[in-house]
């Protein structure tokens, strides 16, 4: 082991890409210098935290967050959201470019963005961009500004200032961002379907469920998949709910289209059959579908056709979690506790805690070419979330550090206590307490 070894960080259990083992891993310059044999002899000069038992897990990567700062920060913003990421495990998170004002849409307004963030962050915090229908001229400065790639909505996102891609639009966004290697991240959700469905107010989830159908969703991503064949282009899956769309997503992906899927802890952890009446903290887009729906979910984990879990962190002030499902604002908060919640079910369905870190961690690093991040392994930064996997606790709003204490998860017994969290060799939570700011501002490495 080299000298400057500051930490040595040991554990019975710690995950790493060939397994689980009994390791010590060193700390040097915020960096994994070695993963070592549990009782390799701490040189002098390091401190070593013993973890005994409890898990040591690559720190989670959540490529999906709507921080909102500036702009909406009453919704979100980046002190509460990155403190509420490091409570839960997290050390990295990307930014969606919506519901901020101004949105990411241009160098300008990123810059704005970097600005609100820079002393706020709690966790590592980079960048979408995002394709509207008339900033293609902006992509590419974007891109060479450190985006990690540009969102963009098939259909209404939600605020204005956001407008959707028509299948036109699409296809010239789409050839001008592969045309410099980037990545396009998709809200698939077709619009003459959710045009032809039926709308009908009131408190009912079923009504609110039957207005967003899963033909809006399949339609959106075969016509995504047809644009990215046609054009070569490397394109993401947003938050997918329906399982229908999974056939046609792996067969794409056999004849060598570049696609990939994430989904998310809400569609995975809760059923349309349980959503109380009224209850529109479970309100998101495409919604929370039904039990059979999610099984398939957990098969295309397994079996690797959906890629990662994120959490699609998408707050709004208590009052626009109005009990009309129709005009409620539509997004589920969850950044604190999609570790917990995801290992929970995924104990029950016989899943590992390799598993969850792959979908977690590994699988979303990697879609963002984060190198540094995503495993613990020698040369990676020293990204850390330690749990107590077989403890449990109850989910109280008032004890989550995001802006607003509404979540669709209040009242649930969740198994996976997050004991800390550590960024490049700093401890930034303890037992569920986050420490100082010491994130930083990331841009994309390739
Ligand atoms: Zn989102």
């Amino acid at each position: 082991m080299s000298d400057d070894v500051e930490l040595v960080l040991r554990s019975t259990r710690v995950i790493t890409p060939e397994g689980t083992r009994a390791a010590s891993v060193a700390v040097a310059a915020g960096k994994i210098a070695a993963v070592l044999p549990h009782e390799a002899p701490v040189p002098a000069g390091a401190r070593l935290e013993d973890f005994g038992d409890d898990v040591l897990l690559p720190g989670l990567v959540d490529t999906h967050v709507h921080v909102n700062d500036p702009g909406r920060t009453e919704w979100e913003g980046f002190w509460t959201a990155t403190r509420a990421a490091a409570a839960g495990g997290i050390t990295t998170i990307l930014d969606m470019p919506l519901n901020s004002l101004p949105p990411t849409t241009t160098t300008a307004n990123l810059a704005v963005k970097q600005e609100a963030a820079r002393t706020k962050a709690h966790v590592d915090v980079g960048f979408w961009g995002g394709a509207l229908p008339d900033n293609t001229k902006d992509l590419r400065p974007l891109h060479d500004a450190g985006v990690f790639g540009f969102k963009c909505f098939l259909s209404p996102s939600g605020v204005d200032e956001f407008p959707q891609l028509d299948q036109e639009q699409l296809a010239a966004a789409l050839a001008e961002i592969s045309g410099f290697g980037g990545l396009m991240i998709v809200h698939a959700e077709d619009p003459h379907h959710l045009d032809s469905a039926p709308v009908v107010p009131g408190p009912r989830y079923a009504d609110f469920l039957a207005s967003r159908p899963r033909a809006a969703e399949n339609t959106a991503i075969e016509n995504l998949i047809a644009q990215a064949r046609r054009l070569d282009a490397r394109v993401h899956v947003l938050h997918l709910s329906s399982s229908d769309a999974l056939p046609v997503i792996a067969a794409a992906r056999a004849e060598g289209v570049r696609i990939t899927v994430e989904s998310c802890p809400h569609y995975l952890t809760l059923t349309a059959e349980e959503v109380p009446d009224g209850a529109s903290e479970f309100k998101c887009c495409p919604p929370i579908r039904e039990a059979a729906n999610q099984d398939l979910l957990w098969e295309a984990l397994a079996d690797g056709t959906i890629d990662c879990i994120v959490s699609d962190h998408s707050p709004s002030t208590a009052d626009l979690k109005t009990a009309d499902f129709s005009t409620a604002w539509g997004g589920i908060s969850s950044l604190q506790l999609g570790l917990p919640a995801i290992w929970t079910e995924a104990r029950r369905r016989g899943r590992t805690l390799e598993d969850v870190a792959r979908w977690m961690s590994t699988a979303p690093a990697r879609l963002a070419g984060l190198g540094r991040k995503g495993a613990i392994e020698a040369g990676r930064d020293a990204d850390f979330a330690v749990l107590a996997p077989d403890e449990t606790f109850t989910v109280d709003p008032a004890e989550l550090h995001h802006r607003n204490q509404v979540t669709a998860y209040a009242g649930r017994t969740l198994y996976g206590v997050v004991r800390s969290t550590w960024l490049r060799g700093v401890r930034i939570a303890d037992h569920g307490t986050p420490t100082e700011p010491t994130g930083r501002l990331l841009e994309r490495q390739n």
